[in-house]
């Protein structure tokens, strides 16, 4: 199948499973394993924490153009080598060939970004009391961060870690997910060749727990980010303010969607439907709750279970699928519980609900009417292929519904009143409002939740608030 085997990469130099601890990785369509990943050794954790330290001493110094350089280089070469990434990130997390392809092109966007706004890292001058003093803020790379960033969008979650840590003049070490570390070991890869000095960009593997509890509490680690689930990041973050360091944590989100009775039904079926089965529904970002006005949920249900019809199940490299396997096995246990206990408390399930075949992770796209608030789907967020929907009267109530969980990360609405529009968009509690569109997780946007769902922005101007520390400086001459 030619996919590769993944080493650690610490100091400039590719450590293979030669005398390590050693994991399988598997293919989600078939469960075949298709390739083995070194796993590091505390001496290896050492090893890359020195030498993170160690280039952080020079790096930081370095000039904001020899960074933007190395930065636009590799967003070059991401861009050569996509096709080759966006196949291996298919073959072991299970999307589509052309979404795994579009996340390698669009991180290059973030590269690029972040090499732009690396050269706008100001300081200022605040005017004195004293006309012989003069008083600066600068803003100071942190130091050495520790990354851990999830399987389901492999190379974007990191690269967005990645990029505003060096470009700000951090350091970085990145612990990949396990299940699908090829595009980890490809941003290494890249950053190696774009010129990358030895240090800056180190990568590890292994046991998350055992990395986690000897990283964070080293002195060497001066910050921590990570995204995935929210309970792992709470205790990420608990584990980080012992020490006293700052986090940006981005977690779980439950996104609501209010689809008003004014609405462009047909446009709005077509942005949900679509972008609600991109990679198999795993993403945080992900509409869920579809909280649809009486007056058109009918219709509007209707529609949706139409266009969910039209998507086609299969092997992420067959070009005629839309939506691959789930990435791992446990992920099709989840919907199946989730569906159950759905139907059992009254749901009624309008369309799939299955898993496809035993041969690898396949699930149906799913749709569920008439949910209630005591089912496991309203309060745990589903993470997969399958929409919640939920007839509603009012804004003011369809609000107090979308904020009732602990999530805020990203939600949509669709409305063509202004007056809807702007009542939902500062009624609702959460990080991101999209209307009218799915425009969510652009390089120059900020990306980011509240509540449950995180805190800190990765993209926009707002990126480099969680690699940069402010600094007072001021002189009587
Ligand atoms: P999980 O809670 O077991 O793990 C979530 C992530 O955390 C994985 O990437 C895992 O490798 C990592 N992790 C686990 N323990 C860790 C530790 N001690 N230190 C560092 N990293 C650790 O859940 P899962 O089954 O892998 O994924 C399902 C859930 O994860 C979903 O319900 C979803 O909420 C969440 N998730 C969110 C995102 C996101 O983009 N926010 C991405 C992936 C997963």
């Amino acid at each position: 199948m030619n996919y590769p085997n993944i080493p650690l990469y610490i100091n400039g130099e590719f450590l293979d499973h030669t005398n390590r601890d050693v994991k399988e990785v598997f293919n989600p369509v078939n469960h075949e394993c298709i390739g083995l990943m070194a796993c590091a050794s505390q001496a290896d954790l050492d090893y890359a924490l020195e030498s993170s330290q160690q280039a952080f001493l020079s790096w930081k110094k370095t000039s904001p153009l020899t960074r933007s350089e190395i930065l636009r280089t590799f967003a070059k070469l991401a861009r050569e080598k996509a096709a080759e990434i966006g196949r291996n990130i298919t073959l072991d997390q299970g999307k589509p060939l052309k979404e795994a392809i579009a996340e390698v092109t669009v991180c290059a966007e973030h590269a690029e970004w972040h090499a732009e706004e690396c050269r706008r890292i100001y300081g200022r001058v605040i005017p004195p009391r004293n006309p012989n003093v003069q008083q600066l803020v600068v803003r100071e790379p942190l130091g050495v961060c520790l990354a851990f960033s999830p399987w389901n969008f492999p190379f974007n979650q990191a690269i967005r870690k990645i990029s505003a840590a060096i470009a700000a003049g951090c350091t970085i070490i990145v612990k990949g997910s396990g299940d699908t570390p090829s595009a980890v070991y490809a941003i290494a890869q890249l950053f190696h060749e774009a010129g990358l000095p030895k240090g800056v960009l180190n990568v590890i593997w292994g046991d998350s727990n055992f990395i986690s509890d000897y990283m964070i509490k080293s002195p060497i680690i001066q910050k921590i980010s990570f995204t995935g689930s929210t309970p792992v990041g709470k205790k990420l973050a608990s584990q980080a303010s012992l020490y006293m360091k700052p986090c940006t944590m981005e977690l779980g989100g439950h996104a609501p969607v209010i689809v008003c009775d004014d609405a462009d039904i047909d446009a709005a079926v077509e942005h949900l439907v679509g972008y609600k089965f991109r990679n198999a529904g795993q993403v945080c970002v992900s509409p869920t709750r579809f909280y649809v006005q009486e007056g058109i949920y009918k219709e509007f249900s209707e529609k949706v279970v139409l266009r969910a019809k039209q998507i086609k199940v299969g092997c992420g490299l067959d070009p005629a699928s839309d939506m691959g396997p789930l990435a791992q096995a446990r992920r099709v246990h989840a919907m199946q519980q989730i569906v159950e206990d759905a139907v059992n408390k009254g749901s009624k399930l309008l369309l799939g609900g299955n898993k496809i075949s035993d041969k690898g992770n396949f699930f149906e796209p799913t749709v569920l009417g008439d949910l209630c608030n005591d089912t496991q789907f309203m309060n745990d967020e589903p993470f997969g292929p399958v929409i919640g929907l939920i007839p509603f009267d009012t804004i003011e109530h369809v609000l107090e519904e979308a904020n009732r969980l602990p999530f805020g990360l990203a939600s949509y609405a669709f409305t063509t009143s202004s007056k809807n529009a702007h009542q939902i968009s500062y009624g609702l509690e959460a990080g991101m409002v999209s209307i009218n569109h799915m425009g969510l997780a652009l390089a120059e946007t900020p990306f980011g939740g509240i509540k449950d769902s995180g805190f800190g922005s990765e993209g926009g101007i707002e990126t480099f608030d969680g690699y940069l520390r402010t600094k007072f400086i001021t002189q009587l001459n």
